[in-house]
């Protein structure tokens, strides 16, 4: 039966303490019991249904997290502080010193500083290898590695993983498939397609308003389990607990991801579409020119389309900034990092969230000076917002002066 991510949320039914339609907030960071036994017995993790301290959990937390395990498909899921503060005690779970990691080389900036720079401190070292070639990831693998990462739609530059056959490479070598899926809810079912951990930053589409940093981490319950152990659980022990606050409003947003997925992939189709008719060079997973478009079609969910990011290069890192400031001031759109709000955000990803990459290596992975990143928004009238765009790229000379296709 084909998989149905937001049908599972919802089908999922919560109730606040008094009838109220949306759970209660649990407002609490520690909690009560009637005998002492159970307190012990939940330390031990054997009391079902107690909570004991909320840098552990919290009922909001949990909610929360069951959701995401719908969406993801995964037996159960811990919600974290921020999309790193899911990342790293996962990573840092599964890895330790003389471990290795085969990481895709074009992830988030902040993703690859703590492979690159922090992570070597621990004695566990990473290859940064292209995803998209699976024979240099198999050759990457030595008897050292234990985990296989990757994005299933990389930052910045929209390269597409192939998850199934990851999976398959990660089995064959006994190695943990851990993927960033933050570019491509509810489109990409990469617990479905055989990952075995999945991570959100829910800072992004999930959560939408651009008004909290969220992360989750979606896998087994014994590996979920682990992560929360008292005694050697990194999401426990590293304190990237979130806020039942932030939980409670997290999954009121999340009841409409489906709706806002598909107007941004509708309107970043159109967009993409009509940069690439303009002859500009234009990177979507939705146009068949893209490398992995055959890929993507492949493992998508075909109802939420090919998401809301789409990369235009326009020669140089210049043109770049002058264009997205008078986009700017003609409201149509933020210059702006992070991605998944309801207004279009665009940023030079060189200079700034891919900044942590050296030159070098950003020059090799194709990631260019005037690369501008669009995470596009919910305009209602994409077709305005085109011809205003087009008008802002005459204005700045981008049409004349952009590498051609
Ligand atoms: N993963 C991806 C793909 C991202 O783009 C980001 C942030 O931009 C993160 C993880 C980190 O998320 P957070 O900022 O919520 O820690």
């Amino acid at each position: 039966m084909a998989f149905k991510p937001a049908n599972n949320i919802q089908d999922l039914q919560y109730f606040g303490e008094f009838g109220g339609v949306n759970p209660s907030i649990s407002d609490s960071s520690t909690y009560t019991f009637l005998s002492a036994k159970t307190m012990f017995d939940t330390f031990e993790g054997n009391a079902d249904g107690c909570y004991l301290y909320s840098r552990h959990s919290s009922p909001s937390n949990l909610y929360l997290g069951e959701a995401l395990a719908a969406l993801e498909g995964t037996e159960t899921a811990n919600v974290t502080a921020s999309g790193m503060g899911a990342i790293c005690p996962v990573l840092l779970q599964l890895c330790g010193q003389g471990d290795h990691i085969v990481s895709s080389r074009t992830i988030y900036g902040g993703t690859y500083a703590f492979l690159k720079n922090f992570t070597p401190r621990m004695g566990i070292s990473t290859s940064f290898v292209d995803i998209t070639k699976l024979d240099l990831v198999e050759a990457a693998i030595t008897e050292n590695t234990k985990v296989l990462y990757c994005e299933a739609v990389s930052n910045p530059l929209l390269e597409v993983a192939d998850i199934a056959a990851l999976s398959q490479l990660a089995k064959k070598h006994g190695l943990k498939l851990v993927v960033d899926n933050t570019f491509s809810p509810l489109s990409i079912p990469a617990g479905r397609l055989g990952a075995d951990v999945i991570i959100h930053s829910l800072t992004k589409f999930i959560n939408g308003s651009s008004d909290t940093v969220g992360g989750v981490i979606c896998g087994t319950q014994e590996f979920i389990d682990q992560l929360r152990n008292v005694n050697d659980g990194a999401a426990m022990l590293l304190g990237s607990t979130m806020d039942s606050m932030r939980a409670a409003s997290i999954l009121k947003n999340l009841r409409t991801l489906h709706i806002r997925m598909k107007q941004h992939s509708h309107n970043a189709f159109y967009l993409a579409q009509a940069f690439e008719s303009l002859g500009l060079k234009t990177v979507y997973p939705g146009l068949p020119s893209h490398p992995s478009h055959k890929v993507f079609s492949q493992m998508m969910n075909a109802e939420y389309g090919f998401g809301g990011m789409l990369t235009v290069d326009v020669g140089s890192l210049d043109k770049a900034n002058e264009l997205m400031e008078l986009m700017q001031e003609r409201n149509l759109g933020y210059l702006a990092v992070s991605l998944g709000f309801y207004k279009t955000l665009f940023s030079a990803p060189g200079s700034s969230t891919s900044s942590e990459i050296p030159a070098d290596e950003q020059e090799a992975m194709g990631l260019s000076d005037g690369l501008i990143r669009f995470s596009v928004g919910l305009d209602n009238d994409i077709a305005r917002t085109f011809k205003q765009m087009k008008a802002c790229m005459e204005a700045v000379g981008v049409l004349q002066t952009a590498e051609l296709v």
